[in-house]
């Protein structure tokens, strides 16, 4: 009988490094086994026949550089599970790092948020699981994107209100906010010669790029709603390209945003930044 997992790194050798190779079988075994094994057991599963079926067709997924996370159909974000297929990007770690300044900046009970463009519904939901009683809404304006957010709050057993919207369009008026935060599309067209192949062809190119000559399109809409839609004292948050750090700031502090401050992820790139409007 073939061991299995000797096969899966034989057959990606000339696909993948070797660090990504092992990433991939540690989430294709707990796909299939649904548990964690110890990594000493792995080298030694033998599965059935079905299963080995099951694994040969991810291999040849993968062998097209389609991303494990919409192979297995899930991936982690903040800990907790979320269901992704190419209707929305698959959650960044630079996107838990903007949860975490959130969480850590606003540690009251029952604020108002609005996440912008949720896609998959991460930023919501993780926000939803963790701050007290928050009351938390979130647009996008893919209806299969929304699908999926809903899907991923009734997963993670969390209350939060999903709109249609597309901001460059019109907009619910309705509500005021603590909170805003968006981590729109912010990949400049010119950048999309250097982006590898596994994001450029499977993750959803409306969540990725904007134009060269426009980059901040995203960012200067939604300062625009969050002027009229945060309370005072309410704040901005942004996920942005780590390119337009200064740019963006200015942009906010020309339209009335105080504190405004720019973080750098774990990778020392510029990534968040932060507004305030009194
Ligand atoms: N961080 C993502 C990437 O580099 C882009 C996310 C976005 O455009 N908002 O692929």
């Amino acid at each position: 009988m073939r061991r299995t997992i000797p096969y899966i790194k034989e057959s990606l050798k000339t696909y993948y490094p070797e660090n990504e190779i092992s990433g991939f079988i540690r989430i294709i075994i707990e796909h299939i086994s649904h548990k964690p094994y110890p990594q000493a057991y792995i080298d030694h599963l033998i599965f059935s026949c079905e299963t080995n079926v099951q694994i040969e067709s991810i291999i040849e997924r993968l062998k097209q550089y389609e991303p494990i996370q919409y192979i297995v159909g899930e991936t982690e974000f903040f800990g907790l599970p979320f269901s992704v297929n190419s209707d929305t990007l698959i959650p960044r770690p630079e996107t838990e790092e903007l949860v975490e300044l959130i969480i850590n900046e606003n540690n009251k009970s029952g604020l108002k948020i609005l996440d912008i463009g949720t896609g998959s519904g991460a930023i919501a939901i993780a926000l939803a699981k963790h701050l007290n009683r928050a009351d938390v809404f979130a647009w996008d304006f893919s209806q299969g994107a929304l699908d999926m957010a809903k899907h991923n709050a009734e997963r993670n057993n969390v209350q939060v209100e999903f709109n249609k919207v597309d901001v460059l369009d019109d907009y619910p008026k309705d509500i005021k906010y603590d909170i805003i935060v968006s981590n729109p599309p912010y990949v400049l067209e010119s950048e999309k010669n250097v982006m590898e192949q596994n994001v450029l062809a499977y993750e959803p190119h409306s969540a990725l790029f904007v134009p060269d000559a426009d980059a901040l399109l995203f960012y200067n809409r939604i300062a625009d709603i969050a002027l009229d839609a945060l309370r005072p004292g309410g704040k901005l948050y942004f996920e942005i390209n780590q390119v337009k750090g200064d740019e963006t700031m200015e942009a906010l502090r020309k339209k009335g945003f105080k504190e405004v401050v720019l973080f750098k992820d774990l990778s020392k790139n510029d990534r968040m930044v932060r507004g305030v409007l009194f």
